[in-house]
């Protein structure tokens, strides 16, 4: 049992973290008595792979699901490689449904980056992690939902949320009542797949307060290697929002919106007012 590579998250939650380089997101475990939840699907077979070879070297439950967080490519490449009952989003499903028909060749990956219904962002980490020939085996979630579902881990209850928001509209979140750690996959991160990459107060505002809604002590974002704190989340969405809020009152005035936001101002706090500025010339349309 102690020889495994997985980290310890909490008491009940093992994970491995994230990858930049491929852009592989968090994948976790969630341990109760009678059966394991596993956190997203990885971004190949290779990732699902390796996170279930180093599970089955810990003595855990046999019987084990899967939830997926949402669409995107590197949460569910590796869904058949897990082979137990995965749930997701209808939409999520759907999706998946659809990169089903797709060729992921680099030509193809070329071709749709040019059309505009794949990103460059997407394709690079794709070309990283997966090398051709690219033959992919993706399998369509079994279990679907559309606002979400509780499952009994034996002692451990998880609820798998809807939440929706800015980023992928079937964005689902992952909640662990025991441990009071909440999985939120990409959700709280900008719109990539539509032009300019944007937020807008309108998806995004109800989606901040949904989530700190939860009962939770610590938030997982799929490529951070941290948990965030309630404390720490509040204070982001609360500059998110102030943003936001800016954005909305003054309109496509970069300087005049950084000069009113409360100092101290960083990077981050910047690429955020183009992202609003991005998702207000959207609607501007
Ligand atoms: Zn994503």
């Amino acid at each position: 049992m102690n020889n495994t590579r997985l980290k310890k998250m909490s008491k009940n939650i093992y994970y491995t973290p994230p990858v930049e380089k491929t852009d592989r997101p968090i994948l976790a475990a969630i341990v109760g008595k009678e059966s394991v939840l596993i956190v997203d699907g990885g971004n190949s077979k290779k990732h699902a792979r390796e996170f279930i070879d180093e599970l089955n070297k810990m003595n855990l439950p046999e019987k084990r699901y899967l939830a997926i967080t949402h669409w995107h490519w590197d949460h569910v490449f590796g869904i058949k490689e897990m082979n137990i009952p995965t749930f997701s989003h209808t939409e999520t499903k759907k999706e998946i449904e659809k990169m089903l028909t797709l060729d992921w060749s680099d030509k193809a990956l070329e071709l749709r980056v040019k059309e505009g219904s794949e990103i460059e962002f997407c394709k690079e980490k794709i070309q990283e992690e997966l090398k051709e020939p690219r033959i992919l085996d993706l399998k369509t979630p079994d279990i679907t939902y559309d606002c979400g579902v509780e499952i009994d881990l034996g002692t451990i209850t998880c609820k798998i949320e809807h939440v929706g928001g800015e980023h992928s509209i079937d964005s689902s979140v992952i909640f662990s009542e025991e441990d009071k750690i909440i999985f939120i996959g990409d959700c709280l991160f900008v719109d990539i797949y539509h032009g300019e990459w944007s937020y807008s107060t309108k998806n995004l505002f109800p989606l901040i307060d949904k989530l700190l809604s939860y009962d939770a002590d610590y938030y997982v974002e799929s490529h951070v290697d941290r948990l965030i704190s309630k404390e720490e989340m509040i204070k982001i969405t609360n500059r998110l929002k102030e943003i936001g809020n800016l954005v909305d009152e003054i309109g496509l005035n970069k300087d005049e919106i950084i000069n009113r936001l409360s100092s101290p101002i960083n990077q981050e706090d910047i690429d955020n007012v183009d992202y609003f500025l991005a998702g207000l010339r959207k609607e501007l349309q």
